[in-house]
């Protein structure tokens, strides 16, 4: 198949003609392996983990014949197997604030993400304020204050150009002085100046840890779920520039079922906090393991 369409998920159809059917049957051996391989890198799944996967797929089930279901369950059981140890709610500190950074390149949709979660810590009870720390981005700012409003939620923003660094010191004064139990922080996505945006970073950190030396207690990574391989790529950056807790992937909703989500996790193990699936404010969830294999699998 096509990436785009082995991406969508329901890719393992393929292995069998259209007129074999659900309850058609095929011996597991070393050629459906490969084909079963191919199919599972062309998902997004990379080349170390698809190769895993069949592995253990194979162990006990080499030679026997195979009905299509059968094979979908077990591949969806091995996929489950993967992702189970990286499910796991964002964690939740005594400290106040706890603050949480969010990192990621423009477009992967931390603002979204930001507005979401503050909309879930506001329905729990608790106090969040976000600090618009993509103080270049003038449009980030605004959408960033826009779900502030939706969340009812504070927004602290600085004049454009100016120090995220400072806003962010001034942010941690502010939700200290409040009692807020969480302090969300958005940073720059760009990326074509790593040094300088790692710089930036540090300095932020090194701000608020004047106020705090436990904080950050947690770096967030959003992911787009629909760049595929790209998403690797992104840890690896930003793992050298930050220091990543865990990950939100988001659009999840659209036609990418996130195969590289399996990737990430084998390769990385970071807990996935939450998933996006979807434009609006509820459309955050948690990421269930079983359910995230099957529709991989489909
Ligand atoms: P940022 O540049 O990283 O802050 O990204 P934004 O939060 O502005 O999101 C970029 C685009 O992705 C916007 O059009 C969002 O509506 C969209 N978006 C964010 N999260 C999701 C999601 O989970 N599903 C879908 N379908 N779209 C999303």
């Amino acid at each position: 198949p096509e990436p785009e369409e082995a991406r969508r998920g329901g890719f393992l159809s393929r292995l069998f003609r259209r007129d074999e059917g659900p309850v058609a049957r095929r011996v597991l051996d070393d050629e459906m392996l490969e084909q079963l391989e191919d199919l599972l890198i062309q998902a997004d799944m990379g080349v170390d983990t698809a190769l895993r996967v069949t592995a253990n797929l194979a162990e006990g089930r080499m030679g026997r014949r195979l009905s299509v279901r059968e094979i979908k369950e077990a591949l969806a059981a091995e996929v489950a197997r993967i992702m189970a140890p990286v499910a796991r709610p964002l964690p939740l500190y005594p400290s106040k604030p706890q603050v949480v950074l969010v990192v990621g390149v423009n477009g992967s949709g931390k603002t979204t993400t930001i507005g979401k979660l503050a909309s879930q810590f506001r329905a729990a009870g608790k106090g969040v304020v976000i600090a618009a720390g993509d103080t270049f981005r003038a449009a980030a700012v605004e959408q960033l204050q826009v779900w502030g409003d939706r969340a009812g939620v504070p927004v602290m923003t600085a004049p454009e150009g100016s120090d995220p660094a400072s806003l962010a010191f001034d942010a941690m004064e502010r939700a200290k002085r409040e009692g807020a139990d969480l302090l969300m922080i958005d940073t720059a996505g760009r990326l074509q100046n790593r040094a300088d945006l790692m710089e930036e970073l540090a300095k932020i950190v090194r701000v608020i840890r004047k106020k705090d030396p436990d904080a950050p207690h947690n770096t967030l990574l959003v992911l787009d779920a629909t760049t595929g391989q790209n998403a690797l790529t992104q840890v690896e950056i930003f793992q050298k520039i930050a220091d990543v807790s865990g990950l939100v992937m988001t659009k999840l909703d659209g036609t990418a079922k996130g195969g590289v989500l399996v990737a990430l996790a084998d390769r990385f193990g970071l807990p996935i906090h939450a998933i996006g699936v979807g434009e609006q404010i509820d459309d955050l969830a948690a990421f269930d393991p079983e359910e995230f294999a099957a529709a991989l699998v489909g």
